[in-house]
This record gives C-alpha cells, sequence and structure tokens, in this order.
C-alpha cells in the first residue's frame, strides 16, 4: 500500500504506538490500514458415491480440478459463502453439512475451511468461473491434476473418513512448498 485509502496521502509503514507489527499508517488522517489473513472457504458435495468438482477457467491452476472455494464476502456467514461459491462456480444447489477441514495457510496468509454437504439434484453446469464441472467416485478423481493441496488433503480426508465412517473435523497448517511445486 502506498497511498492511503482514506485521504489519499502517502502512508508510512512503521509500528504504531502500542502494537507490535508494522502497518501501513496515514500521517495525515491517522488511519491504521491493517492487514488480517482472507478466509477461503468451500464445500465438498457429495451425490451418492461421488464428489463435485469444477475444472477452473481462471489463473491461479487454469484448467486443473478443485472443489468449489472461493474468498469469503463481507456480511454472509462461512456456510453462505460455501453454498454461494458452488452456485457460482457450479450452478449448482446444496445443502451444507458439517465443518470438514479447517486449514491454515500462514505464508500467504490465508485460512481455508471446508464443510461437508449434500448435492440437492443433478442441475450442475460450469460457472463463470469454470470449465467444465463434473462429478467423480474416489477412483476417477484426477488426484494429479486437483488445483491446491487444501482441496487434495480434504478429499483424502473425506475417502478415509467414509471408508471408516469416522467423521471428524480435520486441522492441518501447510508449510511452503518446495520450489519445484511452485
Ligand atoms: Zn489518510
Amino acid at each position: 500500500m502506498k497511498y492511503c485509502s482514506s485521504c489519499g496521502a502517502r502512508v508510512a509503514f512503521r509500528i504504531p504506538p502500542g502494537d507490535t507489527l508494522p502497518r501501513h499508517v496515514c500521517e495525515h488522517c491517522g488511519t491504521i490500514h491493517y492487514q488480517n489473513p482472507k478466509v477461503v472457504v468451500g464445500a465438498l458435495p457429495v451425490w451418492e458415491d461421488k464428489i463435485l468438482l469444477c475444472r477452473r477457467a481462471i489463473e491461479p491452476r487454469h484448467g486443473m480440478w478443485t472443489l468449489p472455494a472461493g474468498f469469503m464476502e463481507n456480511d454472509e456467514t462461512t456456510a453462505q459463502a460455501a453454498a454461494r461459491e458452488t452456485l457460482e462456480e457450479a450452478c449448482a444447489r446444496i445443502e451444507v453439512g458439517e465443518l470438514y477441514t479447517l486449514i491454515d495457510v500462514p505464508h500467504i496468509s490465508q485460512v481455508h475451511i471446508i464443510y461437508r454437504a449434500r448435492l440437492l439434484d443433478l442441475d450442475f453446469r460450469a460457472g463463470e468461473e469454470s470449465l467444465d464441472v463434473a462429478l467423480f467416485t474416489e477412483d476417477e478423481i484426477p488426484w494429479e491434476q486437483i488445483a491446491f493441496r487444501s482441496i487434495a488433503i480434504s478429499l483424502r480426508h473425506f475417502f478415509e473418513d467414509r471408508r471408516s465412517g469416522q467423521w471428524s473435523v480435520h486441522t492441518a497448517s501447510l508449510a511452503p512448498p518446495p520450489p519445484e511445486w511452485r
């Protein structure tokens, strides 16, 4: 950030009195522009023994497969965000179920939250940000083409838990990927 979004003056980057971390501080109007992690929310929509995946039409990871997920908006709950993202990316209606995975991704200042969900009907199609939307059994999941680690982790837990019949919330904290994955 270079300029204050409140008054347009140049901002400084310094530790405000009483704080512990440097912030973008406007010397003109006094506004402190805090920057905090972003919340990404998604759904794991289930139909019989299949999972709904979307093939990305946007960067990053264009052409790869993911669960419907995206940045939470202001004035919505995490469950509403999961349903909204599923409607936007897969034009699909779901009943949002239990919280399933909560994954910290500190090196990019994100928190990823995935809910289990029940796909309500088969009337789905690719939304604006998807090239394709399809249902996959465990054997059909394109593991080499999954766009994000948090999504692959959520899918792997799902199939393990379904096999064992023991469902629980899973948490993880992701380290930066090795350079060859970037
Ligand atoms: Zn200002």
